[in-house]
């Protein structure tokens, strides 16, 4: 089954329940991050070797299976009221990413190094389009 498949049978199984006027954007949010919130619950002040016990326990991998189920659900609901296709959102992600990994290393050889991707952005308007180095449509 597809992304795309998998969002319409969370959709029809929200509608058959009548659970779409819950769901405007704000609560979906909300939804969204107290469910980021239980998943982190799971890991709080836990060493690395809890976690790593976490990852191969039954019990323990199945309430981060179950986090994991509630934040997807919510976040393909959340895609579905803005129209957006799953696959392109993530790609279109993954693409940035892959460019701000590109840029930073380039950064890097300059001799700057940015720990968020903010600075990274910001570099890259200073040193890289105001400079007329790369052209303006990069920066997004
Ligand atoms: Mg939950």
């Amino acid at each position: 089954m597809d992304i795309r498949e998998l969002q319409e049978k969370v959709i029809r199984f929200r509608d058959q329940r009548d659970w779409g006027k819950y769901h405007n954007p704000k609560d979906l949010a909300i939804s969204l991050s107290l469910e980021a919130g239980e998943l982190l619950e799971i890991f709080q002040w836990k060493s690395q070797d809890e976690v790593e016990f976490i990852k191969t326990d039954g019990e323990q991998r199945q309430r981060v299976k179950e986090e994991l189920g509630d934040i997807l659900i919510y976040a393909l609901t959340m895609a579905h009221e803005f129209a957006f296709d799953p696959s392109e959102i993530i790609l279109e992600k993954v693409k940035i990413y892959a460019c701000f990994y590109g840029l930073t290393a380039v950064l890097l050889d300059r001799g700057q190094q940015f720990r968020k991707h903010t600075g990274v952005k910001a570099a890259l308007h200073k040193d890289l389009i105001k400079t007329g180095l790369i052209e303006a449509n990069w920066g997004g």
